[in-house]
């Protein structure tokens, strides 16, 4: 069985490096055929090479006086650097490099189980916010994913991070984590089992460390190993106190600070240290003092004297971890209170009695975790997590009693909720639920193509190439209908159902906002069981919620389009408030793809009813702007499984981004769709209209070049977003995350 890890394995510390070889030792000894899935994360990257400011600033001074430094008075960086980057090669078995989430998405993984930790992997900190790859959120929705001693570095988490953990966690199978401390706090994001387990590098033996050890030229001397993450006062002078009293020089070095003198007994620097020379060098010392987590677990491994001050920030988990096993008389915090280094008792036969027990725990944990299982995920009716509600409808229109009205949350969207009293426990709604329905999804056949209305007129009305107006006129020409989106009278985007070309218009161009559904299901109901013809056209979700309430007709078809994601009706009723009191005017139109300047680059045109006209560039206009974000999105566009080849309608249309560097003659700017075929009925749909269209084949890679693979990534501001709604005024509340206009701003003033 194959199993691969993801973990900080690119960072350059003792403890990250460690930790990760140990995990893969340890999964090699248990059987499997580990990898270590080599994300090569830039921000985590950049902290440790000495060459991140490379070919950027080769014009600039300052560039060359830090290569000249680097390469004298900081060389000791250089060696280090190479030290690390060979344990890499030498002693992991790495995956080729992957830089980004997108390279992450492209690989067809084959993994029995993948395993994301130990390290601070969950601490949006260390990671600049917390990143989808450390939650193995890059895999098949099918792939067993395992958390194992992840790590958050703090006990506690940002309140606007806590619905990114809820649904981080809600796709981990078996979590465990390191810190017992962080249970209060996640327990907040999950229902499910939180397990402890020990940092991995306490899950091999002194002997697994002992070959890869490189013991230093001094070995044969007696020393004191002083071992810090930062300059630590206390823990100085509590070295320095052992120095004088035993005689003894001290070997100083860290990760993170300069090289310095700082004992009047101290030997040469060691800053230059892999991972094996640190074992080395701790192994061979007499004494160890630090204030490292690692540096703890080290001297504990070899069975070492020490003495551990703890970090400021850190401190927690190497209290919990000396409190596990009984050696808090190795804590000092106070060098005043530290007397001598012999009076510092350590009964290493207790403490390695009470690791296993610990280490046994975290075998079992991994050992119950790597079993294949079918996986059932719970839906919104067992969960009440909204990422896990779609706001379909099919749940409500379902059931026999009319138990269920759909309630708006704060945030502006709908979810179910259930009247007891007239409730007769039937389960239809729970079984209709499409979350986590495979059988909603067309997996099988795809067959793509780039392609745009022959008619000119249609091209240019239209979001893309213009698919839509011809399927539904040939439709509407044999009597059939058509279902889509379009305003009403206050600017709410609702589905509605014609048999006219006339409103076949309306529905034509994309609005960015959350449609309304209400009432439609059972209308085309209706229609399908008088065996009329209904072409629905909509988003991947309401097609499913569709199928999942009437099951498939042969005179039902379905064109979905693709959605990156559905921004919530509330910002969206807001933001035409705002403009209805600025330009006193109700607004009449709001067309998000004029393709004035082009389509690439589309305008909203904001039409009002005294005949005032908007037109902005899209990507500056903060509603539009705050939508490309998926800052407004709805939770469970960021769980989305209607992604790439899992498609719910029989054809899916949607813009061709990225054509013109694929076909050179397509590169007009005028609007080009992309078409993905995904059943038989589709297959009919598009013969219906193919000879209305220019349309070449094309590969479902190259469909998704720019087009996106994964559902949008939920970022902590979508939630402080949504906190601060009600409060603030809409247009500067979404102006404040509107970072491209900020800068347009300014840059204005700068030439005024
Ligand atoms: C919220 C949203 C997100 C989108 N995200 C992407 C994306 O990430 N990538 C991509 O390639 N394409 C995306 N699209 C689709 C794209 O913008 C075009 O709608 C699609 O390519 C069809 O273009 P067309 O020229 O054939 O049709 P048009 O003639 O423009 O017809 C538009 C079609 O979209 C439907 N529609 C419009 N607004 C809504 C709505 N709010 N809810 C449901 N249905 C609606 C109409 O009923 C009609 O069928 C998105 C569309 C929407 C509405």
């Amino acid at each position: 069985m194959k199993a691969g890890i993801l973990t900080l394995n690119s960072a350059h510390n003792f403890g990250a490096s460690l930790q990760a070889y140990a995990l893969q030792k340890t999964l090699e000894n248990l059987g499997f055929e580990t990898k270590i899935i080599n994300y090569r994360y830039k921000k985590i990257d950049n902290v440790y090479n000495p060459y991140r400011r490379s070919k950027k600033g080769l014009l600039n001074i300052w560039f060359y006086l830090s290569r000249i430094k680097l390469h004298t008075l900081d060389k000791y960086k250089i060696t280090k650097y190479y030290n690390y980057e060979t344990f890499f090669k030498e002693y992991f078995n790495l995956t080729p490099p992957y830089k980004t989430l997108n390279q992450l998405m492209d690989v067809e993984w084959d993994y029995d189980f993948y395993l994301c930790g130990s390290d601070q992997i969950w601490s949006a900190h260390i990671t600049r916010g917390l990143q989808p790859p450390y939650f193995l959120d890059f895999l098949p929705e099918d792939s067993k994913k395992i958390a194992y001693a992840a790590s958050l570095g703090t006990d506690t988490i940002n309140e606007y991070d806590i619905p990114l953990f809820k649904q981080y966690l809600f796709n981990i199978d078996n979590i465990s984590i390191r810190e017992q401390s962080s249970i209060k706090s996640l327990k907040e994001c999950t229902d499910k089992t939180l397990d402890v387990t020990i940092d991995p590098t306490l899950l091999l033996e002194k002997e697994d460390y002992d070959e890869l050890k490189i013991d230093p030229s001094f070995k044969d001397k007696d020393y004191i190993f002083v071992y810090v993450i930062d300059r630590n006062e206390e823990l100085y002078k509590i070295a320095e106190k052992i120095s004088q009293e035993e005689n003894l020089p001290v070997v100083l070095s860290s990760p993170y600070i300069k090289p310095e003198k700082i004992f009047k007994k101290q030997m040469d620097p060691v800053w230059d240290m892999g991972p094996r020379e640190f074992l080395g060098v701790l192994a061979n010392a007499k004494y160890v003092v630090t204030n490292s987590f690692h540096g703890n677990i080290f001297s504990i491994i070899y069975q070492k004297p020490f003495i551990s001050a703890p970090h400021q920030v850190t401190s927690a988990r190497v209290l919990q971890f000396l409190e596990k096993i009984n050696l808090k008389q190795v804590l000092f915090t106070d060098s005043n209170e530290f007397g001598n280094i012999k009076d510092v008792k350590i009964d290493y036969s207790d403490v390695e009695r009470r690791l296993n027990d610990l280490k046994e725990e975290s075998i079992n944990f991994l050992k119950k975790s790597m079993v294949k299982d079918g996986k059932v995920k719970p839906n919104y009716f067992e969960n009440k997590l909204e990422l896990t509600c779609y706001g379909c409808y099919a749940c409500k229109e379902i059931c026999p009693n009319g138990a269920i009205s759909m309630v708006e949350d704060f945030e502006g969207f709908v979810y179910p909720q259930i009247d007891e009293e007239i409730c007769n426990n039937c389960d239809l709604c729970k079984k209709t639920c499409i979350f986590s329905k495979a059988e909603l999804k067309n997996t099988d056949m795809h067959s793509v193509y780039a392609a745009y209305s022959l008619n000119k007129e249609v091209r240019e009305f239209s979001s893309s190439g213009g698919i839509f107006l011809p399927l539904a006129q040939e439709f509407i020409e044999k009597g059939g209908y058509v279902v889509g989106v379009a305003y009403d009278e206050n600017m709410e985007a609702r589905y509605m159902i014609t048999e006219t070309m006339e409103e076949c218009k309306k529905f034509s161009g994309s609005k960015y906002v959350r449609s309304n559904i209400e009432g439609i299901l059972p209308e085309i109901k209706k229609l399908l069981d008088d065996s009329k013809k209904v072409l629905f056209t909509g988003i991947p979700c309401h097609v499913a919620g569709l199928k999942g309430y009437i099951g498939n007709r042969d005179n039902l078809f379905t064109a979905e389009i693709l959605c990156h994601s559905n921004p919530s009706p509330k910002v969206f009723r807001k933001y035409i408030q705002y403009l209805e009191e600025k330009f006193k005017s109700k607004v009449i139109d709001f067309k998000f793809k004029n393709k004035s300047k082009g389509w690439k680059s589309p305008s909203v045109e904001i039409i009002f009813e005294n005949g005032k006209t908007i037109i902005e560039n899209a990507k500056y206009n903060n509603y539009t702007r705050a939508f490309q974000m998926g800052l407004t999105a709805r939770p469970c566009c960021y769980n989305c499984e209607f992604v790439k080849e899992n498609r719910a309608g029989d054809i899916t249309i949607a813009d061709f981004w990225g054509i013109e560097k694929i076909e050179e003659d397509w590169a007009d700017d005028r609007g080009t769709s992309l078409i993905i075929v995904n059943n038989d009925k589709g297959q009919n749909l598009l013969d219906r209209i193919v000879d209305q269209l220019k349309i070449i084949p094309k590969t479902m890679e190259e469909a998704f070049i720019k087009n996106h693979k994964r559902p949008v990534i939920m970022r902590r501001e979508r939630n402080e977003f949504f906190d601060r709604l009600d409060e603030e005024n809409i247009d500067e509340l979404l102006y404040s995350y509107n970072l491209l206009k900020q800068r347009m701003d300014k840059r204005k003033k700068f030439f005024l």
